[in-house]
């Protein structure tokens, strides 16, 4: 019997054949929520849906201010209007 977390219906699993030929069932590992637009709550494009370990690795956010923290679309209405009423960011 599998420990009480691993008996959720929602976690993925995998039928794999061990080399001794026994079926045995594989429990995938869950994969992340993607981040959001701090202001629009919309998910941040070029983030794909990874596990921890794929996460691990890295993944690079946006090379501009705010990158990894706001979408494109809000960090052009704030610079707007920020131009537009004199105020630093
Ligand atoms: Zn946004």
């Amino acid at each position: 019997m599998p420990r009480p977390a691993l008996r959720s219906r929602t976690i993925k699993r995998k039928i794999v054949r061990t080399p001794g030929g026994r079926l045995v069932i594989r429990i995938l590992p869950k994969k992340h929520n993607v981040p959001k637009c701090a202001l629009c709550k919309k998910p941040l494009q070029g983030y794909p849906k990874m596990t921890a370990k794929e996460e691990r690795r890295g993944h690079r956010p946006p090379q501009r201010p705010y990158g990894g923290y706001l979408c494109h679309a809000c960090l052009k209405a704030l610079l707007k209007s920020a131009v537009r009423n004199n105020y630093p960011i």
